[in-house]
């Protein structure tokens, strides 16, 4: 194929949905590994599902992942416009078209009529009352104004067929077909026929999108085949399920791309990860740039059957992109979570400590959470097994820590490792054992972004001798079990 164009073609609904992104990807990819482009359409015409802010939305997300479009409302092209809502001639135009050729009608019937159009299996099925009206009665009709839609004529009979690239060769039945509304009494056109018109004039050669589309895509080729026009291959893609049963859902708060950047995830890391959502890059490969999906993305690789999202693998990702960011750039984004902090620490020292130990920034939260929260740990924390530790040994040791850190003159790690160093020398214990003990002194916490001389370090001389000292007198204050 000489040119390819591929389009993304969201309705602003509402946020941008993790399956909208990996269809703007798959596009994206596909055209720019041939060299082709890819199109920004907005798809506006259900103005009753209309959301504010959905457009920004889509260019903001659209942004943040770098998918750059080549031709779209906000950047033009040569065939705009690229906002449906404002191609409303051109779909007119169309449709008389099809009504002049008898691939379509006018049809007058109610609501209520409508409503009472239930098919055995309780689907509402139109019953084509309205393509057997005669001219005069047509004429009459529009002639009192009567509100109207366009529906689409289909054959009653034959079969349609089409290959998609992924889900092979589909056919259906012709009398299977609904009599699709074209355009709708308000003027708007329906996605059913839009899409058509669009990408045709738009001269997409491959259309991808979600597999819902897949079973009115025959309705689409009969009117392609109405007009005359080339049909564009498709490229239909598999669900994306939250797990065997459940799609991805707003209500789970796991559906849009923002529900992840606010989880902490970074946007490559989302990308990357969308990617390989019902994509197999038939390598041990997983860890990919814009730059290095473009070359290995392939149509082939995509799968028939739905991709389960797998929060454990995004995270694990995004550890990977959290650690590759400069310092700098990671302590920026670190530097939000930090505002409810109200002791004062070292605060480029904390980033440095948790860049290699988190895998969402939204893990922020929790890992620096001793350092205004100390009171009321567990003195139980003191004993370890694997550090030979115990409260005891804790309680023993602790005064000579005092001693030796506050004499200590320069408060660097060096220094405060030093002198730990020399004191479980001089008192003949295991580095280890002093070190734990430490730690858990002036964090409290199991788990904490360093070890003893870096928590030290963050908290600062006067907090970490006032945290040591706290600690010393739980430990005196405590019942000792040995005791006991
Ligand atoms: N506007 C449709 C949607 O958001 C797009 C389908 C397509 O890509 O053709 O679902």
């Amino acid at each position: 194929m000489s040119n390819i164009r591929t389009r993304f073609a969201p309705s602003p609904t509402g946020f941008m949905h993790i399956g909208n992104l990996r269809t703007a990807l798959y596009a994206y990819l596909f055209a720019k590994k041939s060299k082709g482009q890819f199109i920004l359409r907005i798809e506006d015409t259900d103005q009753e599902r209309l959301v504010g802010d959905a457009v920004k939305a889509i260019y903001s997300t659209l942004k943040l992942a770098n998918l750059q479009h080549d031709e779209g409302p906000d950047v033009g092209g040569p065939c705009g416009p690229y906002t449906q809502s404002e191609r409303k001639d051109i779909y007119k135009k169309y449709a008389n078209e099809l009504l002049d050729t008898s691939h379509a009608y006018y049809c007058f019937c109610s609501k209520e009529r409508l409503d009472s159009l239930v098919d055995e299996t309780g689907n509402r099925r139109y019953d084509k009352h309205c393509r057997y009206l005669t001219r005069e009665e047509i004429e009459q009709k529009l002639a009192s104004g009567i509100p109207y839609v366009i529906r689409q004529s289909v054959p009653s009979e034959g079969v349609t067929a089409f290959s998609d690239l992924v889900y092979g060769e589909i056919s259906i039945e012709n009398r299977e077909l609904h009599d699709n509304i074209l355009l709708k009494s308000d003027g708007f056109p329906t996605y059913n026929f839009a899409n058509v018109v669009d990408d045709h004039l738009m001269k997409i050669t491959h259309v991808f999108r979600g597999m819902e589309y897949l079973s009115s895509t025959p309705n689409y080729n009969l009117l392609y085949e109405a007009f005359g026009w080339t049909i564009p291959l498709y490229v239909h893609l598999p669900h994306i399920m939250r797990d065997k049963r459940s799609k991805l859902s707003k209500r789970h708060g796991d559906a849009n791309f923002e529900d992840f950047l606010e989880k902490g995830f970074l946007p490559e890391a989302i990308l990357n990860y969308v990617a390989l959502l019902g994509w197999n890059p038939k390598s041990e490969v997983e860890k990919f740039s814009l730059t290095e999906l473009v070359d290995a993305f392939d149509v082939s690789g995509i799968s028939k059957s739905s991709a389960v999202f797998d929060e454990v693998k995004l995270r694990w990702l995004n550890a990977l992109y959290i650690k590759e960011l400069p310092p700098q750039r990671f302590h920026s984004l670190a530097a939000p979570y930090y505002r409810a902090i109200s002791t004062p620490v070292e605060v480029n020292l904390l980033s440095a400590l948790i860049q290699t130990r988190i895998s969402a920034l939204s893990d922020i939260p929790d890992m620096v959470g001793f350092v205004d929260s100390f009171d009321g740990y567990s003195l139980e924390m003191f004993d370890s097994k694997d550090a030979k530790s115990s409260a005891l040994l804790a309680k023993e040791l602790l005064p000579d820590v005092i001693e030796a850190l506050e004499s200590l003159e320069c408060w660097s790690n060096e220094a405060l490792f030093g002198a730990l160093e020399r004191l479980a020398e001089l008192r003949s214990i295991k580095k280890k054992q002093l070190l734990w003990i430490v730690r858990i002194a002036v964090t409290g916490r199991l788990s904490t972004p360093g070890g003893a001389s870096e928590m030290c370090l963050l908290v600062g001389k006067e907090l970490a001798l006032e945290r040591l000292r706290k600690s010393l007198s739980r430990l005196r204050a405590a019942q000792p079990v040995e005791s006991e």
